[in-house]
């Protein structure tokens, strides 16, 4: 059952809390330690049930590279930009690379369940700061 933005559990709630703090992606391991650090004892499943809420809320989005999930509004169709300095994601629209892929699978016949397009390189306040 999806929850409307508004409405989160406790335990979404929660976790939106410590992925909006970050400045980076956290893995869902790394989120079980901050909710345990917060109130005691947490098992895993109530970490990642908080997690499939926001998912489906399009509250946060999983970052399939590096394994984490962060507080990305998912602009859907959009490309995931993550800076590997600093660690900061941002999803980008870019309905050219999108509709070019769209095109060239649809001619081969493939059905695309979802697709993914992250790039990973160094944001322009990393690359400034390397100069
Ligand atoms: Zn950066």
């Amino acid at each position: 059952m999806a929850h409307a933005a508004g409405e989160l559990t406790p335990n979404q709630a929660q976790v939106l809390g410590h992925l909006r703090q970050a400045n980076a992606p956290l893995t869902a391991y790394q989120l079980l330690g901050r909710m345990q650090s917060d109130r005691g004892a947490v098992a895993p499943p109530t970490v990642y049930r908080a997690l499939k809420g926001l998912e489906d809320a399009g509250l946060i989005r999983r970052i399939e590279t590096l394994r984490a999930w962060a507080p990305v509004a998912a602009i859907s169709p959009g490309v995931v930009v993550i800076c590997d300095d600093c660690g900061t994601v941002r999803s980008m629209q870019a309905p050219d690379v999108v509709e070019s892929l769209h095109l060239r699978l649809a001619a081969e016949g493939f059905a695309e369940a979802r697709q993914t397009i992250e790039v990973h390189g160094r944001c322009g306040g990393c690359a400034e700061g390397q100069r």
